[in-house]
């Protein structure tokens, strides 16, 4: 067989633009790309802002006096930075602690202790599906007694869905609550 194959345009030789191609790039985008850290979000953990949970916290234009997540959530862990949650999704609720912490195994340094229970901590609430989260990874179903008697628990604990690191959060199995520890995110701040 003769070579007959159909002349290919060679790769890195595509025609030159021709005008059709100048068209303006969305207002901003320019900047963006020329901003060096442009692609390095800043993320700050909780302890990070003077005021604690309430500069992380605005308010919710829908529901009055709820507050919600003024900055996207990121994974804790240094140099994963995986968006958990886009900002105003979360609302901020005080509730009881969570012993989600295997107390064998010591905790990862990027995961801040939670209070013992039964104090309280500071949670992100998210419902009314996973569906909210921008990503998010669940374990398989453990029987949790908790710090109360009472009936066992089937809980999922909140892990990120691109390296693992958790627990970041807990729900509970068939639950439309999904809940994620405040001090357990960073807060990207970029852009603000
Ligand atoms: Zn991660």
């Amino acid at each position: 067989m003769c070579e007959t194959s159909q002349p290919k345009e060679p790769a890195g030789l595509a025609p030159a633009a021709g005008p059709d191609q100048s068209v303006s790039l969305p207002p901003g985008l320019f900047e963006a790309l020329r901003r060096p850290s442009a692609r390095n979000s800043i993320s700050r953990s909780l302890q990070d802002f003077d005021n604690g949970v309430m500069d992380v916290c605005s308010a919710d234009a829908t529901k009055q006096g709820a507050l919600i997540n003024k900055y996207d959530l990121t994974c804790p862990r240094t140099g994963c930075g995986c968006v958990i949650l886009k900002r105003d999704v979360g609302m901020w609720v005080e509730g009881a602690s969570v012993g989600m912490d295997d107390p064998n195994r010591p905790l990862h340094p990027d995961l801040a202790p939670l209070p013992v229970p039964p104090a309280t901590t500071h949670w992100w609430l998210i419902t009314p599906s996973p569906m909210e989260f921008e990503n998010i990874g669940f374990t398989r179903a453990v029987q949790f007694s908790g710090e109360t008697p009472g009936p066992t628990r089937t809980l999922k604990w909140l892990i990120c869905a691109e390296c693992d690191l958790g627990p970041l959060g807990w729900t509970e199995e068939g639950s439309k609550e999904f809940w994620l520890a405040c001090s357990r995110v960073k807060y990207s701040i970029q852009g603000n």
